[in-house]
Formats: structure tokens, sequence, C-alpha cells
């Protein structure tokens, strides 16, 4: 059988690893997907000098052509969106439509950035009668992108299109969970750009720390999980290199006394149950005032109870598994930690296959009722299909338990009244609040920056703030002659 073997891609050429790790199928353990390269230090360096000797071609481009090939790029997503669905699939465990649309949605993120880059990188220039200034805006010179699994490639292009629009170029590091889909996409996608404008690297921490500390690299994009950001700052200090970081959340949903139930416990359901939980800014905990308690969590139960769960190519699944066994673990051993202390865990959903659930990651979507406040199951990220529901008595102390983490990514407010959730909303500890929904709508996507407040990261990406990630300031003064 022909196992797809992908290799590091540095200078535009396939490069074989110094070894390789297979990527198995975690709706299926025993099938092999794939293998992938890693990167030894030496070719770490490679990839490093390569982006490194394109920076002066490549940032001396004219914006315009730079724009017409992230346009080209975006144009080999949305071709590619169909094919590479199902290998995706099978690497992270996901669905095959969230695999899909997830693509889709990434060629959306990078056609953002080639329209705003031209007026985004204009020099502002004044002038008085004593002189004149121009405030230019320039590239880092090489960016290092190491992603996690979750949603590898719209993380991924998150960093890719801003940082090419402003005239860096990358070293992009996928995680060793999902590296296939997203190495065949960048492959197709370095293939419009000079060499050495897009190298991959493929690895775990030896390689992320080799890259993040190599002297060549400027910058720092990662979204990951906040143990590692702390390793690489550490790393990163060494050469006084630039960070920025998309970290874990532990996104609290308040509901009000006046929400519409119907509405909210579809949308609650699906905003902590999709990709099995497993996204940064799914709802991880929420908080029910008592008045409504039980009903509320009734409906939530007969909602959550709808999902089937399944193996993510068959048609019939609305949930997959987890991606690896790591993470299936940990949930596994926080829930059972949690039973023992007494918690009321609710395990729903149908398998639609229970014999065959035994040969991968699965766990059931699964509601804490009553949770206690303080319990572990509500403080940390979970990261998985677990949704502590904790019972409230006025909104003053609901606002204080959300906020009650070092976490703040995302939030959401669920009431009737747009004034009341407002008020709520402007309370919270957070990077993004949704209200009455549980994610940004596509004018968010485009416009609103992107990240956390607390632990959950530095910087923002998306919109025109997230590209100021990628340029430093050249400030050009002269005197008035
Ligand atoms: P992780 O931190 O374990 O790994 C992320 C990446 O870092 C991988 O590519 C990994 O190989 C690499 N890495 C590991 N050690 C390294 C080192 N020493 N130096 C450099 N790189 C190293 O995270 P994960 O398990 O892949 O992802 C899950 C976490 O990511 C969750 O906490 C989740 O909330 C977070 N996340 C955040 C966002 C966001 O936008 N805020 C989006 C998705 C996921």
């Amino acid at each position: 059988m022909n196992t797809l073997s992908v290799e590091l891609l540095i200078n535009n050429r396939e490069t074989p690893g110094a070894s390789y790790v297979e990527v198995r199928d975690p709706g299926r353990t025993e099938d092999r997907v794939g293998r992938v390269a890693q990167a030894s230090v030496v070719q770490v360096d490679d990839a490093a000098q390569a982006a490194h000797a394109a920076l002066p071609g490549w940032a001396g481009t004219p914006i315009a052509q730079r724009v017409e090939l992230l346009r080209a790029a975006a144009a080999v997503l949305d071709e590619e969106a169909p094919k590479i669905a199902e290998l995706m699939a099978l690497e992270s465990g996901m669905l095959m439509a969230t695999c899909q649309a997830e693509v889709e949605t990434a060629a959306h993120v990078v056609r953002d950035n080639a329209d705003m880059a031209a007026e985004f990188l204009q020099p502002r220039q004044f002038a008085d009668a004593n002189g004149w200034v121009s405030v230019e805006k320039r590239p880092f010179g090489v960016v290092a992108g190491i992603v996690s699994w979750n949603a590898p490639v719209i993380l991924t292009m998150r960093k890719l299109a801003p940082a090419l629009a402003c005239g860096n170029t990358l070293v992009i590091k996928p995680s060793p969970s999902a590296p296939l889909g997203l190495a065949v996409l960048l492959a197709k996608m370095a293939a419009l750009f000079p060499p050495g404008v897009i190298n991959v690297l493929h690895g775990g921490a030896d390689a992320g720390a080799a890259l993040t500390a190599h002297p060549l690299v400027r910058k720092v994009s990662f979204t990951g999980g906040g143990k590692v950001a702390g390793i690489i700052m550490r790393d990163a200090a060494a050469s006084m290199k630039d960070v920025q970081f998309e970290l874990g959340g532990n996104d609290p949903a308040i509901v009000l006394d006046d929400v519409d139930v119907e509405h909210a416990v579809t949308r609650i359901a699906i905003g902590a149950f999709r990709r099995a939980g497993q996204f940064c800014f799914a709802v991880k905990r929420v908080y029910v005032p008592e008045s409504i308690y039980d009903r509320f969590f009734d409906r939530l139960s007969a909602e959550v109870g709808k999902f089937r769960i399944g193996h993510p190519l068959d048609p019939r699944s609305t949930m997959g598994p987890m991606n690896n066994r790591a993470q299936w673990t940990f949930v596994k051993d926080l829930l059972a930690r949690a039973r023992a202390e007494g918690a009321d865990i609710v395990e729903l959903g149908e398998l639609l296959d229970p014999q065959a659930t035994n040969e991968g990651y699965y766990l059931r979507p699964t509601l804490v009722r009553r949770a206690a406040p303080q319990s572990e199951i509500v403080a940390v990220e979970q990261f998985g299909p677990v949704l502590p529901v904790v019972a409230y008595q006025d909104e003053a102390q609901a606002v204080r338990l959300a906020n009650d983490s070092e976490l703040g990514l995302g939030s959401s407010v669920w009431s009737a009244s747009r004034t009341r959730a407002l008020g709520i909303a402007r309370q919270l500890e957070a990077g993004m609040t949704f209200i009455n929904q549980a994610g940004a709508s596509r004018v968010g996507q485009r416009h609103a920056p992107f990240g956390g407040v607390k632990q959950s990261g530095i910087g923002r990406e998306s919109s025109e703030v997230g590209m100021a990630e990628y340029v430093e300031y050249h400030s050009i003064h002269g005197d008035a002659l």
C-alpha cells in the first residue's frame, strides 16, 4: 500500500527528514494515515537560512505583486478544500465538513489580508515649518509560525497571510498531531512564491525549540498551549525576538434569566461540542441563574443528546473522536476525578457503532450538572467534549465567577435584551465576547482582532491589528529644506 510521505520544504525543495514519524487515524488508531519527516537541528538552520536569503527579494517586491500572489494562494485553498478534507479528517479526527469549511474560511482570511495590505502599508507623512517625518512600516524579517493541531489550516493562514503581505519570509512548523493536510496545501501555495519565502519544517518540541532559538528568526508567532508559550518566551529572550501568542481559553457563557432558552441551548451545544470541544474559544463553562436552572439544563441535555458520535468519515457522525491519546487521557482523568468528588456527570449522545468506538479516542459529549464553581473541571481548560453548568444567584456573582480565571480568551452572554447583555459583556475580562452566539460572524472575523487577555495570549490576530504584528516602524526624519 502506498503510504503518504510528507517531507520538509526548504527553498521550495522537498527535503527528506532526518527521521520519520507515523501519523495515525485517531478514529481508528490501528490505521496509518501517512508519515511525516522530522527536521534535524541542521535542517532547522537550513530553513532559517533559506528564509533569510529570500528576504531582500521578497521585502523588495512591490506590494501589488505580493498581494496578487496572496490572491493566487487563496485560490489554491478554494480549489483544494473539497479534495484535502478527507486527509485532514483522517489525521485530525475532525469531521469532513468541518475540515472543508476550515479550508474555505482560511481562503477568506488570506483574501481579507490581501484586501487591506496596500492601505495598511502606506507610509504616514507629517510636516511643519521646521521639518518633516515619514513613518514607514517594514517587515521584521524571518518569522517562525508554530501552530497546534486543532484547526491547522486556518491558524496557519492567520499568520502566513499578514506576514507575507508585509514582506516577511516564513518558516512554518505544523503540529505533529495534524501535519499532513496542512503540508500538502503549503507545498502547493509555496510553489507560487519565490524559493525560500515559505519553508515548512516538521517535528515536535526539539524542532520547535531550535527554531525559536535560531538567531536569524526575528519573530515567533505561536498558537498552542501556555506551557509551551512560556518555554518559547524564554528561548526567544536570548536574541530578543518579538513574540505573539494565541493560547488557551476557559470561556464562560453567562445566561441571563430572560434568555430565549431554545435559541441558547442550540447555539451553546454547538459552541461547546463542535470539534469535540477541541477549539480554543469553545464554550467551556456555563453560568445559569437558579430561577431557570432546571429547565435550562433539561433543554441543554436534550440538545446535546442529539450528537451522533462516530468516525469522521461516516456521514452520519456529528461528533468525531479526540485528536490524540494525551488529550483523551487528560479529559478522561479529569472526569474520573470529578466523579470521585461526587460531581453529577451526564454522558449524552448516541454512539453510532459502540464496538468501533473502542478503536479510537472517542468520548461522549458530557455535561456536569450543578458543577461546583471552584471545582477542577470548571477551573481548567478541558479542551474536550465536557461542559460544566454552574448555578448562580445574581449577576454580580456570575461576573465574578466568570472572571475568576487566569485565562481570558472568549466569553458569551445570552439574553433577550441587548442592553442587559452589553452591560454584562463590558464587565468580562476577555479578548472577545459573543452575544447570543458562540463565535464571530463573517463581519467580525474580517474586522475584529482575535485573541485573549491575561494568560490567553500576547497580541492579536486578524484585522489591521493582526497585520500590525508583522511590521516594525522606521521613522525617517528630515529638516525643512
Ligand atoms: P502545544 O502547545 O502542545 O503545541 C503547539 C505547537 O508547539 C506544536 O506545533 C508543537 O510541536 C510545538 N512545540 C512543542 N514544544 C515546543 C517548544 N519547546 N518550542 C517550540 N515549539 C514547541 O499545543 P497543542 O496541544 O497543539 O494545542 C492545544 C492548545 O492550543 C490549547 O490550549 C488551545 O486552547 C490552544 N489553541 C489556541 C488558539 C488561539 O487562537 N488562541 C487556537 C487553537 C488552539
